[in-house]
């Protein structure tokens, strides 16, 4: 393998305009395989889901899952798509051991849906992304090479197959070339492969969860001179599955091509691995052409023709979509684009609309998610959302501090303490002992005391040294741990002095 010294990013872009292509393979969430009644739930022991008709067994007969159908049209409505009014299965051929069928039963010439486009957000700008087509397939099986250092079959002593993913409904959803992006090719990428992502959880359609290979993307790229009308020929990255690494796929392709071509080499259409580690590709195999894979219509099943009164149907029970609500909450949360765009980065929409769904105001439920609770996650390494504290228990928070019970100190502490398995904000705070002293005898006595302690900062203030007042709030706060409202011992101290605020 010879390794490419690469071109920088910017003298890859002065010379070159990239052109990408993105197929995203999303897995559906229905409960059973796309053309036979298997489970598709996942953790089960290997190649106990299958069947004869996943197996591709003789004699065994496939039947359309009919929610998979549904599916598809829903996104392929989501997408701006047209549906087809007749529309076949096809089958790809192809002998590799992770499709026991020896062929994928796919669409070919006749998608479900068809030129569409979806819109995402870049920088505070729209860009349109076009899309070519969505349409409907199974899942292949999975092998697992043993033995080997890179877990690839090269070097490997034996390989374990299991089918149970073999036959689970997929959608396949293909732009059209990705131009005029230019230095932002990499974050249109990636912004497109989240928005996507965002659509089909609101569609409720499947979880695609990339982490889980529920959606998975393969980055097409090329570069043509800049100037010229002619696209270049492009690599295959195949099953990038996180959205950074989607943004990084492209970024490197496009300074390894501007390398070979800037060299005078040519780009072998190839697909390539993407490596986490180093946010490099290496060379798969030579791209087959579409021909072979001698694609024919699938004679063993029936032709899918959604009515259109169905078709309307489920276009009037769509969701509101991810950008339309985006848009929407912006403007009631009062927020910039930018700051929209780094709460959506965040993962944390949901979860501060459920946090102001429990009675939370909604700048303190963006605050806690958007400050404390975001450094917690990035701290852990984990999401947002799979910290261990939930809407209702920050909008809880939010109602102590917002009562007087708790300042923002010991809110924070209370946050703590729940994610800490503590128990709710209620129970840490009994346990804790964190309530705000609120008790004015006890807060009386703790300013008399702070007074006689410091009798010298006492005279300075009843002379008219205001300001002093500072070390005093800040001595009855240390007696009462943290736990009185400053401004109140504030208040307490000045009139205690007999001095006006
Ligand atoms: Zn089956």
């Amino acid at each position: 393998m010879t390794v490419t010294e690469l071109v920088s990013y910017e003298d890859a872009l002065a010379a070159y305009d990239p052109v990408m292509g993105l197929e995203v393979h999303v897995e559906l969430g229905t409960k059973t395989k796309m053309f036979c009644g298997c489970s598709t739930a996942l953790g089960a022991e290997p190649n106990t889901q299958t069947c004869p008709t996943c197996l591709g067994l003789p004699g065994s007969l496939p039947v359309v899952n009919a929610t998979g159908v549904e599916s598809a049209i829903k996104i392929g409505l989501a997408l701006n798509c047209e549906i087809a009014e007749w529309c076949r299965f096809a089958r790809k051929n192809y002998f590799y051991p992770d499709m026991p069928k020896n062929f994928q039963t796919s669409q070919y010439d006749e998608p479900i849906a068809y030129n569409g486009y979806l819109d995402v957000d870049v920088d505070g700008e729209v860009f349109r992304v076009e899309i070519e087509r969505a349409h409907m397939e199974e899942d292949t099986g999975k092998s697992t090479h043993v033995g080997g250092a890179t877990g690839r079959i090269h070097g490997a002593q034996h390989s374990l197959l299991d089918y149970n993913r073999a036959g689970i409904p997929l959608i396949e959803i293909v732009t059209k070339p990705i131009v005029g992006a230019g230095e932002k090719a990499p974050e249109v990428a990636k912004a497109y492969v989240t928005e996507l992502r965002e659509l089909i959880k609101s569609l409720g359609v499947s979880e695609a969860r990339m982490e889980m290979g529920q959606m998975r993307c393969d980055v097409n790229l090329s570069l043509r001179p800049q100037g010229a009308d002619k696209f270049g020929t492009r690599s295959e990255t195949k099953n990038v599955n996180s959205l950074r690494s989607v943004e990084r796929a492209v970024r490197f392709e496009i300074q390894r091509h501007a390398a070979v071509l800037g060299d005078g080499g040519t780009i072998i259409q190839e697909t390539r691995h993407f490596h986490e580690e180093d946010g490099s590709t290496t060379s798969g195999r030579v791209k087959e052409e579409a021909e072979d894979y001698r694609y024919f219509p699938e004679p063993d099943l029936v032709p899918v023709a959604p009515s259109r009164a169905w078709v309307e149907e489920l276009r009037g029970g769509l969701p509101e979509l991810p950008r339309v609500r985006r848009n929407r909450l912006r403007e009631e949360w009062g927020l910039s684009r930018h700051e929209m765009q780094s709460v959506l980065n965040a993962g944390a929409i949901d979860l501060i609309t459920a946090t102001i769904d429990e009675g939370a105001p909604a700048d303190q439920a963006r605050k806690w998610w958007m400050g404390e609770l975001a450094r917690r996650a990035n701290e852990d390494g984990v999401e947002l959302a799979a910290l261990p504290i939930t809407p209702a228990q920050v909008a809880r928070v939010c109602a102590l501090v917002k009562e007087g019970s708790l300042n923002d100190k010991l809110a924070r502490q209370t946050i703590e303490g729940v994610l800490a398995g503590e128990g709710g904000p209620d129970e840490v705070v009994t346990k804790r002992g964190l309530k705000v002293v609120s008790d004015e005898g006890a807060l009386g006595t703790a300013v008399d005391e702070a007074i006689a302690a410091n009798a010298a900062i006492a005279d300075k203030i009843r002379g008219g040294k205001v300001a002093a007042a500072g070390a005093l709030v800040g001595a009855v706060m240390k007696a009462t741990r943290g736990q009185a409202d400053a401004a109140r011992v504030r208040e307490l101290i000045l009139e205690k002095l007999g001095v006006e605020g």
